[in-house]
């Protein structure tokens, strides 16, 4: 049985206007290089799955991911790759925010009427820096909404027993901190299901990214 390399993400499904996707393992297309390289051969085809799904071309804003705690606002003028950034904040429509992982969890933050969100790579030392906080309170602050106008989801990453600290129940945690009370978490381990994702400690460091990706008013 084949599975769909981009999947809808269900828990944002509802949300008027929000279109959040994350795009696993690629079939055939060699990614044992390094990550750069990687990326350069996977993005013609998240390319193509991307403006099928969003049924148009959208600009696609990215970050550094230098596994830090920065948040980075983004609107209509922002393009290309942002230094220095692991989270992407926005309001606006017109643009699609996305993060790479492999093993690191991507997070999505959302305003529960779907008019701004946040994109955040979270793996072991950015959540201990603590950039669910930050990505929380950019949002709130960006929006002027209380944080439980707001719900989180965590997508695949990796999770005991495959590796040693649990980061999404660290995160899910920081968020009920902040006052989020609906966190939604498939418990889904990337290392644990190969064929569906990239996995960069189970790939030794060698392998693809999948992309997580996140539009707004569509
Ligand atoms: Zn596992």
């Amino acid at each position: 049985m084949s599975q769909e390399p981009l999947e809808i993400i269900p828990e944002l499904r509802e949300i008027p206007g929000v279109r959040a996707s994350f795009i696993g393992r690629i079939p055939g297309i060699d990614v044992s290089v390094p990550r750069e390289e990687a990326v350069n051969r996977l993005s013609p085809v998240h390319w193509e799955l991307l403006n099928a799904f969003l049924g148009k071309k959208l600009p696609l804003v990215t970050a550094e991911q230098v596994h830090g705690s920065s948040v980075a606002l983004i609107d209509t003028t922002t393009t290309g790759s942002l230094l220095q950034t692991d989270g992407l904040v926005t309001t606006q429509q017109g643009v699609t925010l996305g993060i790479y992982v492999a093993d690191c969890a991507p997070v999505w933050i959302v305003a529960r009427d779907g008019t701004a969100g946040a994109l955040l790579h979270s793996g072991k030392k950015g959540t201990e820096l603590g950039i669910i906080r930050q990505g929380i309170r950019m949002l709130a602050d960006c929006t002027g909404k209380q944080v439980g106008a707001f719900l989180v989801v965590i997508g695949p990453c990796i999770r005991p027993p495959c590796y040693e600290v649990d980061f999404a129940a660290e995160i899910a945690r920081q968020a009920r901190e902040e006052g989020i009370h609906e966190i939604l978490d498939a418990g889904i381990c990337t290392a644990c299901n190969p064929d569906r994702y990239y996995s960069y400690r189970r790939e030794k460091g060698l392998t693809g990214r999948m992309l997580a990706t996140l539009t707004l008013r569509l």
